[in-house]
């Protein structure tokens, strides 16, 4: 199995929080940088031709910002120059602010099945703290549009004066308006955007208290029937995100477009993140990935640990023993005693214990440290 990812790097205004790829004085080159990502694709038609890929995913930025049509092209561009699987899953990310019936009514007729919708929370006063464009009733509008569709919805903890009880409305917004994936997110004040200054004032909540959001979240989520399958992502029966299992399972996917990255043949690599050397490049004939690395020995079994370790399914003995030819219990007893009481340990996998799921990458970390 392989995914294909593109991502549309414009957006109305930027976020407080945002630190993507993302633009939002660019709009007018939205039908230049399509043709350069429609003209990417056709570069890497040959080199791809032996891969099946059963997932596209359509991110940004805000994919919902542009025309429809162009999104329309895309799909069709996908599938001109890939073998898509039957049934495979495309996913359209969607800002409530930018969305209509007819952008919604030509998505599902070029093939899209998948929506994964920005709430963030449902409570308005915190969406403009975030310097989001929508409020929650433009988010009930667009969730009436995908009524009966296969949706997720996002939601952020650990926003200034959120309280958990602003957080199981978002939830329960999101699940009465029919989401059958909900990814509850921390969010990650990074260094330069203008958040950060909230952080350094003492003004988000402290690490215990997003810990207690995120408990409490994980609970209603579980009361609803969304069960917790990776982290930050809970899923209706059914509904897990393939494309991103994918990544998780460390499978192959081929980016397209500023900021992607790709993991095809053992090789992770890198496009660009500057939009003017993006059109330069696709316009002279040349790809555009600025990095590129060989993953080999330890690396490949490191990246297949930390990544299973962050699913609930956790590392399959047999699937490991299958790949790397050893017992994993075997191979890593020394480890086991560090890190141990925060695993589940079974006859057939190696997970994190619900409990410590939240804080899973302290714990990889110490597992994957000599
Ligand atoms: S909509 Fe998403 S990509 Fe755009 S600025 Fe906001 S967080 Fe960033």
């Amino acid at each position: 199995m392989a995914g294909i990812y593109v991502h549309i790097p414009f957006c109305k205004s930027k976020c407080r929080y945002c630190d993507f790829t993302s633009f939002p004085d660019k709009l007018c080159l939205a039908e230049s940088y399509m043709a350069c990502v429609y003209r990417e694709m056709a570069m890497r038609k040959s080199e791809l031709e032996s891969k099946t890929f059963d997932t596209l995913y359509i991110g940004g930025g805000t994919p919902s910002v542009i025309d429809e049509q162009y999104i329309a092209m895309l799909v069709a561009a996908a599938k001109r120059n890939f073998r898509l699987s039957e049934g495979a899953e495309i996913t359209v990310e969607i800002n409530p602010g930018t969305i209509s019936q007819k952008k919604v009514d030509l998505y599902k007729k070029c093939g899209i099945n998948r929506f994964s919708v920005g709430l963030q929370t449902a409570v308005d006063s915190q969406l403009r703290d975030l310097g989001r464009i929508h409020t929650l009733n433009e988010f009930i509008t667009c969730a009436r549009l995908l009524k009966g569709e296969n949706f997720s919805v996002d939601v952020m903890i650990g926003l200034k004066g959120q309280t958990i009880d602003d957080i199981l409305k978002t939830i329960d917004v999101a699940a009465a308006f029919g989401a059958s994936h909900i990814s509850m997110y921390a969010l990650s004040p990074e260094d330069g955007t203008p958040i950060y200054t909230d952080y350094l004032n003492g003004e988000l909540p402290d690490s215990d208290e997003v810990a207690q959001m995120y408990a409490a979240g994980c609970e209603k989520l579980k009361s609803l029937g969304f069960e917790r399958y990776e982290v930050s992502n809970f899923a209706k029966d059914g509904k897990r995100s393939r494309h991103n299992l994918n990544y998780w399972k460390r499978g192959e996917y081929i980016g397209f477009g500023v900021s992607a990255s790709s993991f095809i043949n053992g090789v992770r690599f890198t496009d660009t993140f500057d939009l003017d050397e993006y059109f330069k490049c696709i316009l002279s004939g040349a790809l555009p990935v600025i990095s590129s690395e060989k993953i080999a020995g330890d690396d490949i079994k490191d990246e297949y640990i930390m990544l299973a370790l962050r699913t609930s399914d956790g590392i399959e003995r047999a699937e490991y023993k299958a790949l790397f030819g050893k017992d994993f219990c075997d191979e890593f007893s020394a480890q086991l005693q560090k890190v141990g009481i925060y695993l589940d340990i079974s006859a057939d996998r190696i997970r994190i214990k619900d409990q410590y799921l939240f804080v899973q990458n302290s714990i990889i970390v110490e597992f994957l440290s000599k």
